[in-house]
């Protein structure tokens, strides 16, 4: 847990650009986006991926979603947006806490590559 980027990440030991923040979540633009709107948004309980979202842990990814329609009108994304969470190494997980990357201002591709 004293390795995870988003863990120092969210105690500021990392710095990042805030977007949106409660009790709950943490949100920040990404470092290399992949749209001309890009955020990351962690809980701020170390959970390594959706794999392991329990009874227990899973109001966290209630609470995401939740700031997912803060920041969409904090931020104007009325045209709309995409919600994406990589699992694992074939989903495209590259950090072990878990995440949901919330990219908008461009039109998305469906199906994803
Ligand atoms: P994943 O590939 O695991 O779904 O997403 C990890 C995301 O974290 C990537 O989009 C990557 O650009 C972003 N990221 C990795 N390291 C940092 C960092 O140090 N700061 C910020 N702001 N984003 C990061
Ligand atoms: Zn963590």
């Amino acid at each position: 847990m004293n390795d995870c980027l988003f863990c120092k990440i969210i105690k500021g030991e990392i710095p990042s650009t805030k977007i949106y923040e409660n009790e709950f979540v943490y949100a920040f633009a990404d470092i290399a986006p992949q749209a001309p709107f890009h955020a990351v948004i962690v809980p701020k309980e170390h959970i390594k991926s959706a794999d392991e979202i329990t009874t227990d842990n899973s109001h966290y990814i209630a609470k995401i979603f939740e700031a997912v329609a803060e920041i969409s009108k904090q931020e104007n994304l009325e045209n709309g947006y995409r919600v994406v969470n990589n699992c694992g190494e074939d989903g495209g997980q590259t950090v072990g806490h878990i995440h949901f990357h919330l990219l908008a201002r461009r039109n998305l591709a469906w199906p994803p590559g």
